[in-house]
């Protein structure tokens, strides 16, 4: 029986998924139906930072079940207590809100943001600026945040008053902000729109003029943060602090979890009733996020992603002296993007499905960059059979 060919009986045909159907992992090895072993580049989309089926995450999971798995929101519970106290204490913010996915993250803030506004200062105050390129999820008013319309533009009418500024380009948000300006929601590298880090300057303007403004800067570290970039969050690469975080992919390092974290000063956007969601704060999320987050908040662990980054870079620069495939190779700690060469320009899924076809699990963003988010704590062994497994699929094509 071949799995991939069942699911389309029964799916909505969203995804176009690859052959390759994974029955069990470990670290950085997945292991499909005939028991082919995929060495695995992308780790669920820059979620499983400890790789899969980490030890002391099950050993978590599995305690946490044999107590309570579900109380609702009308009850405090002791992982989601440990969890706020963990996320607040170890970043800038003062406040958490837990939900369950990168989108209801943004989805928060964003609300947060236009509630404050309103409260404080007038109606007019209402508008968003983002980014072009970038990529918020896909509620709508995060696709409508989102700065790529193929996203939102079959689903108009979109919710008003969200305006696009160029990323990396201090003219364009100069010229959008003004006091009618609520919040401002930016990636510190935009991760999905290709791998794009902002230059330091740019994120530091931001700030300033948020503060000018007053309006909201909102950090969608739904990507970059929890370790991703060898730092526990990315805003601490450019020496600013944002006024809310929004966090999902590594929180629960591959359990469905998501917040948001915010600074005192704006906690009041959200009062009680003005927001909630059913699952927030369950107890087995929180309690697998609390062992991850312990894993990852610690310096060996961080300076082992830079070391990991600095091996891959190796590896792949020795390839693209061969091949010449990349005009580009870029990104912060092990979110590394690799943008193609003129030549090869729309090729990215065709590399992506050729690494499978060699078995190796790799990503593209934007139909021009190749992607990897491996395991924050991938062996050295999985980098280098990995890497050649890349080359192989790499050469197939040229
Ligand atoms: C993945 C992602 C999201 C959306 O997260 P979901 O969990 O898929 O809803 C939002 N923002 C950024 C920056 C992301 O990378």
């Amino acid at each position: 029986m071949n799995l991939r060919q069942e699911y389309n009986k029964y799916f909505l045909d969203i995804y176009g998924q690859v052959d390759f159907v994974p029955i069990k992992a470990s670290g950085s090895r997945m292991f499909g139906e005939n028991n082919e072993m995929v060495i695995d580049f992308m780790s669920g989309i820059a979620v499983n930072g400890l790789g899969h089926c980490h030890p002391e995450l099950i050993n978590t999971l599995i305690n946490q079940a044999q107590k309570l798995w579900h109380v609702s929101n009308i009850m405090v519970n002791e992982p989601a207590l440990e969890l706020g106290q963990l996320l607040t204490e170890n970043s800038c913010c003062d406040k958490a809100f837990i939900c369950n996915s990168g989108t209801e993250a943004t989805e928060a803030a964003l609300k947060l943001a236009r509630r404050y506004a309103l409260k404080n200062f007038d109606y007019s105050k209402n508008k968003i600026i983002s980014f072009k390129n970038s990529f918020h999820g896909r509620t709508l008013f995060a696709v409508s945040a989102g700065g790529q319309s193929k996203y939102s533009q079959d689903f108009a009418p979109l919710p008003p008053s969200i305006i696009h500024a160029e990323f990396n380009n201090l003219e364009s948000i100069e010229a959008l902000i003004d006091k009618t300006v609520a919040a401002v929601i930016v990636e510190p590298i935009q991760a999905e729109g290709g791998v794009i880090p902002a230059i330091p300057e740019f994120l530091q303007k931001l700030r300033e003029l948020c503060d000018k403004y007053q309006a909201i800067l909102i950090f969608d570290e739904v990507q970059t943060g929890i370790g991703r970039t060898g730092k526990l969050f990315a805003y601490q690469h450019y020496n600013i602090e944002p006024d809310i975080i929004c966090l999902a992919k590594a929180l629960g390092c591959g359990f469905p979890i998501g917040a948001i974290l915010v600074k005192e000063k704006f906690a009041s956007g959200f009062e009680l009733g003005s927001h909630g969601t059913t699952f927030g704060g369950n107890p087995l999320s929180c309690a697998v996020a609390c062992s991850a987050f312990k894993i990852i908040n610690n310096n060996e662990l961080l300076d082992g992603v830079n070391e990991r980054a600095g091996q891959f870079r190796e590896y792949l620069e020795a390839i693209n002296e061969e091949l010449g495939i990349y005009s580009e190779i870029r990104g912060k700690g092990l979110l590394l993007g690799m943008e193609l060469e003129e030549k090869y320009s729309g090729k990215a899924r065709e590399i992506m499905l050729a690494g499978f076809k060699h078995n190796v699990a790799t990503l593209m963003a934007s139909p021009n960059v190749s992607r990897l988010t491996p395991s924050l704590i991938i062996p050295e062994e999985d980098i280098m059979i990995g890497c050649n497994r890349f080359a192989d699929a790499l050469n197939s094509l040229c």
